[in-house]
């Protein structure tokens, strides 16, 4: 059945809300009716909010109390594909609607008439006074023809101050004018010339272009060692929407948003892709919402919420690194971004290229059912090399405990440094030690709020808890004992792995890339860009370096703690340590040099740390994927995790257990529950946090079974419940 598609004045309308409510609300259209999935404003109680024309009325409501839609919004109307994006969306993480058009809205201002800024662009007059400041404003201009610019930005490309573009504009030499603040994105232009592809780079991007041509959905891995040109492959895609009229989105983990990927982008098509991410500012955001809708913008590239852009003409979707944990949302709503790409795709006949160096097991057996295509960029572009891996067996090496630096490492480390090469060292834990210790008691500093040690971060001076974030001052005394001075610092970080490196090496220049260090992304970001232009020696870093940045100087990177991801009970844990062994070793020797990766590892003989020394990626996947399959877990099987959490333990584990009692409706479906256990992590926030796990088989009808399970048990107080379905860390 389909709906109509406009409701005259005083028809009944379903309006959506961004309000918690549960259900789409009854209202009468408004004066001069409006469209079916118009952004509306409605009034609810005394407030007005945010919603969408979800359908005809459903007519269960006391006629005589329904209320006028106040107005329709200056907004293109949400498609219907989008509709029904977020209807199964939500039906596949178990979201309300309500939460889910809250993503879908996440700008500012939507109904607002576009507000108007100032923008200059070339004068007729020529100005009584030139001055050297003033040519170069007026020679900028010049280059740019009849393009306009605001205040700012044509002040930083002339180099001058603001003043001399409003002294200009006062003589006529610049005209200063009133824009519309949200402008249309510049054209990008798919024809300029790219590089020149090798063959298989050729062959691929062919595969690629051809499936955005078709105009129907498809997914493809495109699977190839880091600097192997994925990225340029996947650029030929976008080249091909573009030149289809359609719009592409190329998603990246938050932290790969660099000005590198952006000026790459840039180079390619010759204008600036719109940049949606975390630290994008109201008035970027609204104008990339509004402009998308609008068709005036073609390619976003953005972190995982740019899937909820009101795209009008959406045509590829490339998830980038897409086995990042980043990908999953894991507060709120609980989405795993590359997964709802394929959704998002499938619905409205675009193409996912899932491109990575070292794949998921999830797409690998998606590639393995038939259900995904499959693309090998086989070698490394150009003269670079895979790095030459190597473990040093820290049983011979003979550390003392406050050092982790072995002398093997700094062997190699010094080599590079003669040669004038970067070498960079690697730890995947933020911070200065993980623990603090009391040498008198034996207290260990615990958050007030979490099961968790609080973490060192002696940059900040500070004490900080990694699961709420809590901080306070690191203290003089024992918070146990109170004896002063005895708190030592037991293990590794980030910030102590930099001082040992000071200590051995006091001539290098050592960069510590920790997120603490740096006040923005931004600032973050041009660290980055110095060090790949040789501003360091030595780069000290956690998973941050890890991810898409190319250093072509550098040729060692030595892995402090191999080991660190090989414990725990993450059942992805083996995965994620072979992923990012991987992607630290693919940052030697992106360029001329050869690279060599050593890690240091206590257990040289383990599965995972022998396949990453082989390089044997397929015999890694089949090893794993058995184990995965026997053990009847994800990708072979279905899980779902449930948190309840509350300020009163017992109270928790109450309605933990009794859930687990009332499992009929999971039985029905043939699946089990583990549980309730204090979760991972037991307490976060001073809340008590408990877990349950839901294991089914592949095919079981999970969500609906869930659904009807938690439904059962009324949430008294302040407990709370969450579920995650397909969960990726076990917190
Ligand atoms: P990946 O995305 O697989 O890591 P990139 O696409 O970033 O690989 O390529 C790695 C480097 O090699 C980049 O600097 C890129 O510009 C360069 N490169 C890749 N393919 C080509 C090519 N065909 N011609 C010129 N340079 C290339
Ligand atoms: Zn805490």
């Amino acid at each position: 059945m389909s709906l109509p598609e406009f409701f005259d004045h005083g028809d009944l309308v379903a309006v959506l809300t961004t309000q918690p409510l549960g259900r789409a609300l009854d209202y009468r259209a408004p004066e001069g009716g409006c469209h079916l999935g118009a952004f509306v404003e409605v009034p609810l109680g005394p407030r007005k909010v945010l919603g969408v024309i979800w359908g005809p009325g459903l007519g269960d409501y006391d006629l005589s109390k329904i209320r006028h839609v106040i107005r329709v919004l200056d907004a293109a109307p949400m498609r219907e594909e989008m509709r029904v994006f977020l209807e199964r969306a939500a039906a596949y993480t178990l979201t309300t609607m309500p939460a889910m058009l809250r993503l879908a809205t996440r700008a500012p201002g939507l109904g607002d008439p576009p507000s108007m800024r100032k923008v200059y662009r070339r004068g007729d007059q020529v100005p009584e006074r030139m001055t050297d400041a003033r040519r170069r404003v007026l020679e900028v201009l010049e280059d740019y023809g009849d393009l306009s610019f605001t205040l700012k930005e044509l002040a930083e490309m002339a180099g001058v101050t603001s003043s001399v573009v409003k002294g200009l504009a006062k003589q006529g030499g610049v005209r200063e004018e009133d824009a519309p603040r949200d402008m249309p994105y510049a054209r990008l232009d798919p024809d300029m010339p790219g590089k020149e592809l090798t063959e298989d780079q050729a062959a691929a991007a062919a595969v690629l272009a051809d499936g955005v041509r078709s105009e129907a959905y498809g997914t493809t891995l495109l699977r190839g060692v880091t600097g192997s040109g994925k990225t340029e492959v996947y650029l030929e895609a976008v080249a091909a929407a573009l030149r289809a009229g359609r719009q592409a989105l190329v998603l990246l983990p938050e932290i790969a948003l660099t000005e590198q990927f952006l000026t790459r982008v840039q180079e390619r098509f010759g204008a600036k892709p719109a940049e949606w991410h975390s630290g994008a500012t109201m008035t970027e955001r609204r104008r990339i919402w509004r402009m998308v809708g609008q068709g005036q913008c073609q390619l976003v590239i953005g972190a995982r919420s740019a899937l909820f852009l009101p795209y009008q003409n959406l045509g590829l979707i490339v998830v980038d690194e897409e086995h990042d944990t980043s990908y999953k949302q894991e507060e709120g709503v609980l989405y795993n971004a590359r997964d709802m790409a394929v959704l998002r795709a499938a619905i409205c006949g675009a193409q996912v290229v899932l491109a990575s160096a070292t794949p998921s097991l999830e797409s690998w057996a998606n590639v393995e059912a038939g259900k995904y295509r499959r693309l090998d960029l086989t070698s490394r572009f150009g003269p670079a090399v895979m790095p030459t891996m190597g473990a040093i067996d820290m049983r011979g090496e003979g550390l003392p405990s406050d050092r982790w630096v072995s002398p093997t490492l700094q062997a190699e480390v010094n080599k590079r440094l003669e040669k004038g090469e970067q070498a960079m060292l690697f730890i995947n834990r933020r911070g200065y030690a993980p623990i603090t210790l009391c040498r008198a008691c034996g207290h260990q500093i615990g958050c007030d709020h979490c099961d968790a040690r609080m973490v060192e971060h002696r940059f900040l001076k500070r004490l900080i808890c990694h699961q709420c974030g809590e901080s306070k001052p690191m203290p003089e005394a024992c918070p146990s004992c109170e004896a002063e001075g005895r708190l030592a610092a037991v293990g590794p970080g980030v910030e102590r792995l930099g001082e040992e490196a000071a200590a051995i090496w006091p001539d290098a220049r050592i960069a510590t890339l920790s997120s603490d260090m740096y006040g923005s992304a931004r600032a973050l970001k041009a660290e980055i860009a110095g060090i790949a232009e040789g501003a360091a020696d030595i780069v000290i870093g956690t998973q941050l370096v890890a991810k898409g940045h190319n250093f072509p100087n550098l040729t060692l990177v030595g892995v402090i703690d191999a080991d660190l991801g090989l414990m725990g009970s993450d059942l992805r844990a083996a995965e994620r340590t072979f992923q990012l062994m991987r992607q630290v070793a693919g940052r030697a020797g992106r360029a001329e040099a050869p690279g060599t990766a050593l890690l240091q590892t206590y257990q040289p003989e383990h599965p995972v740390i022998r396949a990453i020394l082989a390089g044997d990626e397929e015999a890694f996947w089949a090893a794993e994927a058995a184990e995965r399959k026997q053990a009847g877990v994800p990708p072979y099987g279905r899980m779902a995790g449930i948190i309840l959490s509350g300020p009163d333990v017992a109270q928790v584990f109450d309605a933990g257990n009794l859930l687990a009692r009332q499992d009929a409706p999971l039985r029905r479906i043939g699946a089990q529950v583990f549980g309730p256990a204090p979760a991972p992590i037991a307490r976060v926030r001073g809340r008590h946090r408990v877990r349950l796990l839901v294991k089914a088989e592949k095919s079981a009808p999970l969500q609906e079974a869930l659904a009807a399970w938690v439904a059962q048990v009324r949430l008294k107080g302040d407990l709370r419940l969450a579920v995650d379905i397909d969960p990726q860390s076990f917190y």
